[in-house]
């Protein structure tokens, strides 16, 4: 027998906890059951908090914020009263570039912007400098999505201006950029708890396959710890990514919008020491963009060291694990010793290290260009939300938005057709 909701939200992100704290605290929602599945063990998708042997706190996932580019973003940390400090890591070294040859390379070309609205940003570049020297360019900047056909020229002008490393390339005063020293994580479980002192119920290990129409209502058939299991609800919001939405039998995305959607794998290594060694390489709170797969070294504080990176060489670093972490290790150890200047010594032995691949870790419209709807509506009424629909696609602060609209939407219809129980 199928268990039910008056509403249903899947997914358990930034997205879906927001989507359900607004509707329980909503007037026009305030008499209706809510319920959330996810399928992982925990809230938070894309969020994920873990504590370091030297007791930080390190993101997999999200790991900053700019107040003046993520107001929604800056809000919920406010409301919360969750503390923040300021991310150190906005004036990046660019290996074999100059700040200044990079910068005066992207000030130059930017005026030339206009004459190639279709091109790719490679293309673009390609056309002014030739194809090595654009390749060199582009790829001194550390993020391998600019380097992608999809990426036109004026979208990679606009990532290196939102992102903390890449944005004293294009930008003299910058934004400001923040983390929480207490994880996003804690921040997303006192968000759930207010759910659920607002009666919304969590169902966690719920994977859900596909939906029919059932009468007035929908029926979701979910996987749980092998079984199945079916929820009827009356209003569903999907809060889960175009890639995951793809895999439904919803007809993603040719029943929901005009658009195309596309992801890229991303992939987060963490490395603690006994000592802080690079202090004495004057490399605290730097990070380092090199042409080796680590691609963006980050030292923080005395604490760790991170390196991040996209695309092939998140890839490259998922395979090196899928050969075992002893490997895995030899190769990070051996690019790290590749590009800094230890002397000729060895790196001091890994005391910890931990680290995570995403495989749809960003998820964006492939025609960033045009409007982004905010959520996405079928034509049988159900809402779906993601950062990707949003023009901050990538960002929290997109997931907020996407939330912000979805519940708008269901709250108009709420407020337009009193509920019967299914
Ligand atoms: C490595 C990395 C670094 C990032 N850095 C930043 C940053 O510095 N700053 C920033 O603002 N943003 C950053 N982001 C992006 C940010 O994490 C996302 O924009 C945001 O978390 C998206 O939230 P969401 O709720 O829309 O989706 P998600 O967090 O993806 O949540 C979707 C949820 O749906 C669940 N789900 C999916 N399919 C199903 C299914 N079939 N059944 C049931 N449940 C399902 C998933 O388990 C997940 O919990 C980063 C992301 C990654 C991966």
């Amino acid at each position: 027998m199928a268990h039910h909701s008056d509403i249903c939200i899947v997914g358990a992100g930034i997205g879906g906890l927001t989507c359900a704290a607004r509707l329980a605290a909503a007037p026009s929602s305030n008499h209706l059951s809510i319920k959330v599945f996810d399928l992982n063990t925990h809230v938070g998708g894309r969020i994920l908090s873990r504590k370091l042997d030297c007791g930080e706190i390190a993101e997999l996932g999200a790991a900053r914020y700019s107040p003046q580019l993520h107001p929604r973003f800056q809000a919920l940390m406010h409301g919360f009263q969750h503390r923040h400090e300021t991310y150190p890591f906005t004036q990046a070294e660019f290996q074999g570039h100059t700040q200044g040859r990079l910068r005066a390379t992207l000030l130059e070309l930017l005026c030339l912007l206009e004459a190639h609205p279709h091109d790719s940003f490679l293309g673009f570049v390609s056309h002014y400098l030739g194809e090595g020297e654009a390749r060199r360019t582009i790829k001194a900047m550390g993020y391998d999505a600019l380097l992608l056909p999809m990426v036109s020229a004026s979208m990679a002008y606009g990532i290196i201006k939102k992102h903390p490393e890449t944005q004293g390339l294009l930008d003299d005063t910058g934004n400001q950029w923040r983390y929480a020293p207490a994880g996003y994580g804690q921040l997303l479980a006192r968000l759930q708890k207010q759910a659920q002192s607002d009666r919304v119920e969590f169902r966690m290990e719920h994977c859900l396959h596909s939906i029919s129409r059932f009468g007035d209502s929908y029926l979701l058939a979910f996987s749980h710890r092998g079984s199945s299991q079916f929820h009827r609800a009356r209003h569903l919001i999907l809060a889960i990514p175009p890639s995951a939405m793809s895999r439904l039998n919803l007809g993603f995305p040719t029943r929901w919008s005009p658009h195309q959607y596309g992801s890229l794998p991303l992939f987060k290594g963490f490395l603690t020491f006994d000592t802080p060694w690079w202090r004495d390489l004057q490399l605290t709170d730097k990070v380092l963009v090199v042409d080796n797969p680590l691609r963006k070294l980050y030292f923080k504080g005395r604490k760790y060291v991170q390196f991040y990176t996209d695309g092939e060489n998140a890839t490259y670093w998922r395979d090196c694990v899928e050969q075992g972490e002893d490997v895995y290790l030899s190769k990070v150890r051996a690019c790290m010793e590749q590009v800094l200047p230890l002397g000729g010594k060895p790196l001091p032995p890994i005391k910890d290290h931990f680290h995570k691949h995403w495989s749809h870790g960003v998820e964006f419209s492939l025609e960033p260009r045009v409007r982004q709807p905010g959520a996405l509506l079928h034509r049988d009424g159900v809402i779906a939300c993601s950062d990707a629909y949003t023009p901050h696609g990538g960002w929290m602060e997109g997931g907020l938005l996407s939330a912000h609209q979805a519940t708008r939407l269901l709250q108009e219809r709420l407020v337009g057709a009193p509920e019967r129980r299914p």
